[in-house]
């Protein structure tokens, strides 16, 4: 290997043993989606431009700045997605899901890239867990949605998160904000590219995070204050489903997220614990989204959520989680005749469906010990020259330090028993 290669600025790897535990926060947060019926879906990390320009918006820094973009050898461009929810419905839409019951449930995880600037909590390769609800623009759906976010947090131990909601009404009351809005943001003091961001979706300047911005947005009009009879029922049905569930959330009128084509129901989760990049989720309905696609008219709500922030605030709550990632049984040989009972006895116990391990090259007594030491395994077997010469080997409980002689033929049965009190 020639010197000096690492992984490209904004990326990391992760190793063992800190991988076994983000393997854990990863699956803790697809289990309650699992359990609630929804489909995994696999799509490619890369897709054609449009699916995120279209799918994403013109308007957002995603889009403008952070894109991942290609021309492949046969002059296609191509983007690394930014995000899982665009390739989703562009799966959904190819594939005519919608011609099926309604709503259809989906759930993916996997690699996101987006050109940031790194920091703690942000990469430019990163992993996200996705969820979508689409065909059906139930509130009790809506609810369910959010719950399984919240679910996945609880079921890790964390508990200093909070879950920020709020509804960005729809085609019968957004125009009509929107105009106020405008004409609000139109006598404020904002520099050239606000402007040209306002013009594409006025909302986003709500979502500015510059003091100066923020500063002349006080008395803004806000959406909530604005929706129509229809979207405001809808929000209402939603807490009531959410306190029905036992969901707390806190009211955020000002919250506007990624997509361009969010409408109702607008959340994310926030940690305390992470300093400036405190979200480790958000989503939200997008109806607007298979239209904008070249899909039917249909809806579509769900999240996406960070599998390494998630970690990170798992950590930042001193949560002990899958760090016991091991073997249960580990074989210690010594000499050449007991390595070929250990590499058959690991094989087997293998096949059983027990997690086991052996030592490899010559490590002598002491270096093995250490490695079935550090195996984390409860029983290991230690076989000498003088055992085997009885026909035994010497089975020792690293739990209470017991150790005995059992027969060779006696082992395989022995450890898959044992590992299993
Ligand atoms: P977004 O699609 O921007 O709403 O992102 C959804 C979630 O993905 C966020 O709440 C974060 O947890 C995570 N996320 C987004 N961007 C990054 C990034 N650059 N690095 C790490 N995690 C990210």
């Amino acid at each position: 290997m020639s010197a000096g290669l690492t992984a490209p600025k904004g990326t990391f790897d992760t190793l063992p043993p800190d991988s076994a535990r983000f393997l854990a926060v990863r699956d803790t947060l697809t289990a309650p989606l699992r359990r609630a019926g929804y489909g995994y879906v696999e799509t490619p990390v890369f897709e054609e431009t449009a699916v995120f320009s279209r799918g994403v918006g013109e308007s957002t820094d995603v889009v403008t700045k952070e894109m991942y973009t290609f021309a492949d050898r046969g002059g296609r461009s191509l983007t690394l997605r930014p995000e899982l929810t665009a390739g989703l419905m562009r799966a959904f839409i190819e594939h005519r899901l919608h011609d099926g019951a309604l709503p259809v449930k989906l759930w993916t995880v996997g690699s996101a890239f987006r050109y940031e600037r790194p920091q703690a909590g942000r990469y430019r390769h990163f992993t996200q867990v996705d969820m979508e609800a689409l065909g059906t623009d139930d509130p009790a759906l809506d609810a369910e949605v959010v719950a399984l976010g919240v679910q996945g947090f609880r079921d890790l131990g964390l508990t200093d998160f909070e879950l920020l909601l709020t509804s960005l009404g729809d085609a019968t009351c957004r125009p009509q904000y929107r105009e106020l809005l405008v004409a609000y943001l139109d006598k404020l003091d904002l520099d050239e590219e606000t402007r040209r961001r306002a013009a594409i979706n006025p909302l986003r300047v709500l979502d500015d995070k510059r003091p100066e911005v923020q500063a002349q947005l006080d008395d803004a009009p806000l959406m909530v204050d604005h929706l129509s009879d229809t979207t405001r029922a809808h929000y209402d049905a939603v807490r009531q489903h959410l306190t029905d569930l036992g969901v707390p959330w806190t009211e955020a009128p000002r919250l506007v997220r990624g997509l361009d084509y969010y409408t109702k129901t607008t959340f994310e989760f926030v940690h305390s614990g992470l300093g400036a990049q405190s979200a480790i989720g958000g989503g939200g309905r997008y109806d607007g989204l298979s239209a904008a696609l070249g899909g039917p008219d249909v809806s579509g709500i769900g999240y996406a959520v960070g599998v390494d922030r998630t970690l990170l605030a798992v950590q930042a709550e001193g949560l002990d989680i899958g760090a016991t990632a091991g073997v249960q049984a580990f074989v210690v040989p010594l000499g050449a005749e007991a390595k070929r009972l250990a590499v058959r006895l690991v094989g087997q116990l293998r096949q059983a469906g027990v997690a086991a391990d052996t030592v490899y090259g010559d490590r002598g007594l002491k270096g093995a010990m250490k490695a079935a030491d550090r195996s984390g395994a409860t029983h290991v077997v230690v076989v000498g020259e003088r055992d085997l010469a009885e026909g035994v080997g010497q089975l020792k409980d690293m739990r209470t330090g017991e150790q005995h002689a059992v027969p060779v033929g006696e082992l395989f049965q022995r450890l898959r028993e044992s590992v299993g009190e």
